[in-house]
C-alpha cells in the first residue's frame, strides 16, 4: 500500500494534533495497540501503550488481541509484527518510508547468490546455518526459516550463535557485521575463525581456504547510527568525566565495545541505567532520543551521550503521521508481508522465541 500522505494535518497546530491523537486513541480503545520503539521522539512515544526495543515490541504484538497494531518504529519491525500476528489483525506504521538502511544492506538476491557460491565448499545447508538479526527484510528472514536458521536480536544474539554452532559447523550471520563480530568474540570464537562476507565481491572477498577455516561469516552490513562512535570518543568521555561508566550498543565497532564498561541491547542499556546508583555518571553510546529520555527520567544520575547520534529513519514518524493512521484505522499505511514469505519467516522467528 502506498504511503498515504497526512497533508490535511499540516495546517493544525501541535496542540491540536496532540488533542486529536488523544481523542482518536481513546475512540479506538482496546481495538488498537500503539507500540513505540525507544528511538522514537518524545512527541510520538508519549502516545505509545508499550515502549521497548524491537524484541520486546515483537513479543507484545505476538501476544496482543488488538485489531489494529500501530507500530511506531521502522519498516522491518512492522513486518515482524505482521508475521507474528493473526490474519484478522492489521499492522500499520505512521510513515511507511521509515526504513532501516542496515536492513536494506542484505537483499534476498545477494543472499541466494552467496549460498550458490558457498556450494564450492560443500552443501551450504549442511555446512552453514543462516542467522539473521531481526533488523532485516522479511524475505531474508524467510530465507533463514527455509534453510534451518533463525532470527536473533541484540538481546539474544549470543544464545542464537551458540545454538547455530550446535546445529552446523559454521554460521552465516547477517546483516550487521558488528553485532555478529562482538557476539562471536564474546562467545570465545577466535578472531581467525571470523570472516567478513562482502556481497559485492566473488566469494565475499575471501579465498576458499579462508572460508574453510571460518566458523562465523559476517555479512558486510552496519548501522550508521552506532558506527559513528569511535574509541577516541570513549577516551575523551573518560577524560572529561573521570569515574564515569560507559555503556554502548553491540552494533558499535568492537574497539568501542572493548573500550567500554558494558555493552548490550537497548533493553540492557535501559536496565543498566536503572540499576546505576544515584549520583553516578553514565556515558551512553546509542541513539540520542533514548538517551535524552533516560536523562529526563533519572535526574539523580548524570546521563550523557558519547556523542549525539540520531536515527533519521526512526525520526520520520511524526505526530501528524500518527494522527493520520489513528483517524483512518486499518485504511492507510498497512504493512502486509506476502503469504509465501510470512510462513518461513514466522518459522525463523518462532525458533528465536523458542530459544
Ligand atoms: S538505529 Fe540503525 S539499525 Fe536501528 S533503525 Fe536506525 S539505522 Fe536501522
Amino acid at each position: 500500500m502506498p504511503n498515504s500522505s497526512p497533508e490535511p494535518y499540516l495546517d493544525l497546530t501541535d496542540e491540536e494534533v496532540f488533542a486529536r491523537i488523544s481523542a482518536a486513541r481513546a475512540a479506538l480503545g482496546g481495538d488498537a495497540l500503539v507500540l513505540g520503539h525507544h528511538y522514537q521522539t518524545e512527541a510520538v512515544v508519549r502516545f505509545a501503550d508499550v515502549r521497548g526495543d524491537s524484541y520486546e515490541l515483537s513479543k507484545k504484538a505476538a501476544g496482543s488481541d488488538a485489531r489494529l497494531i500501530v507500530f511506531c518504529g521502522v519498516h522491518f519491525m512492522a513486518e515482524s509484527a505482521d508475521i507474528l500476528t493473526r490474519p484478522e489483525q492489521t499492522v500499520v506504521m505512521p510513515d511507511l518510508d521509515a526504513g532501516c538502511p542496515m536492513a536494506d544492506m542484505a537483499s534476498l538476491g545477494e543472499l541466494e547468490s552467496a549460498w550458490v557460491q558457498l556450494a564450492e565448499l560443500g552443501r551450504p545447508d549442511e555446512l552453514f546455518l543462516p542467522v539473521t538479526y531481526i533488523n532485516s527484510r522479511a524475505e531474508v528472514k524467510a530465507f533463514c526459516g527455509l534453510h534451518g536458521g533463525l532470527i536473533c536480536t541484540s538481546a539474544n544474539a549470543g544464545k542464537a550463535l551458540t545454538w547455530a554452532l550446535q546445529q552446523r559447523p559454521k554460521t552465516f550471520f547477517l546483516p550487521d557485521q558488528h553485532l555478529g563480530h562482538n557476539t562471536a568474540l564474546a562467545q570465545g570464537i577466535p578472531p581467525e575463525e571470523i570472516t567478513l562476507w562482502d556481497p559485492v565481491l566473488p566469494l565475499g572477498g575471501n579465498t576458499r581456504e579462508a572460508l574453510r577455516q571460518a566458523r562465523v561469516l559476517l555479512w558486510k552490513g552496519h548501522c550508521h547510527v552506532h558506527t559513528r562512535f569511535s574509541p577516541a570518543h570513549v577516551a575523551q568521555a573518560r577524560q572529561a568525566h573521570p569515574g564515569a561508566l560507559v555503556v554502548v550498543h553491540p552494533e558499535c565497532v568492537h574497539e568501542v565495545v572493548a573500550a567500554s564498561d558494558a555493552a548490550g541491547s537497548t533493553g540492557f542499556i535501559v536496565r543498566y541505567i536503572e540499576n546505576a546508583p544515584p549520583g553516578s555518571t553514565i556515558i551512553v553510546g546509542t541513539e540520542i532520543n533514548l538517551i535524552t529520555r533516560l536523562a529526563r527520567q533519572y535526574r539523580d544520575r548524570t546521563i550523557l551521550p558519547l556523542v549525539s547520534s540520531m536515527c533519521p529513519n526512526m525520526y520520520k514518524n511524526s505526530p501528524r503521521d500518527l494522527l493520520h493512521v489513528l483517524e483512518n484505522p486499518g485504511r492507510v499505511n498497512v504493512v502486509r508481508v506476502a503469504d509465501e514469505v510470512r510462513e518461513p519467516a514466522r518459522l525463523a522467528l518462532q525458533r528465536m522465541l523458542d530459544l
